[in-house]
């Protein structure tokens, strides 16, 4: 049962390996890098674990539960899509994002000029404003998968507000 009016919070996270000759692409912004990550969809382990936190805050499974990697709809799909469509499916049950934190976890590229654009992207597929969107990134001073160039990592936190009368 959904308190009235209700608060939620979801929690996400995603990791994706880096390969050749893939695009990389974060928070729905195409950072020039050598290496991409690699997934069925395009791989913007940014998005997914926003998309995962925005699921979770209104208690409806995850990623693959929507968008099984096995659906041809989702080959190479632009993960701000699945983002919206996950909010779609949050709106229909009254939920409503009210603020993101997230987290990526690489060692390279700097993506530290892009973050502007990807909060504007994120929060336009949300329907939020831009200060509504924090994402920060951080390296593992070279420990673990991420710290030896060989993934990336994502971590992310959705406020929701749900009301009863949707
Ligand atoms: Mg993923």
């Amino acid at each position: 049962m959904i308190p009235d009016p209700g608060i939620r919070i979801g929690q996400g996270f995603d990791a994706h390996r880096f390969a050749p000759g893939r695009r990389l692409v974060l928070g729905g912004v195409h950072v020039p890098h050598e290496q991409g990550l690699l997934g069925h969809s395009d791989a913007d382990v940014l998005a997914h674990a926003i998309t995962d936190a925005v699921l979770g805050a209104m208690a409806l499974g995850d990623l693959g539960t929507h968008f099984p990697p096995s659906d041809e709809r989702w080959r190479d799909a632009d993960s701000l899509g699945l983002l919206r469509e996950a909010c779609r499916l949050a709106a229909e049950r009254g939920g409503r994002p009210v603020q993101v934190d997230a987290i990526l976890f690489l060692e390279a590229p700097k993506i530290a000029p892009y973050v502007a654009v990807m909060r504007a992207q994120i929060a336009e597929s949300m329907g939020l404003s831009v200060d509504a969107v924090s994402v920060k990134a951080t390296t593992t001073e070279g420990m673990g998968f991420v710290g030896r160039g060989e993934g990336a990592a994502a971590s992310a936190v959705v406020l929701m507000s749900v009301s009863r009368e949707a």
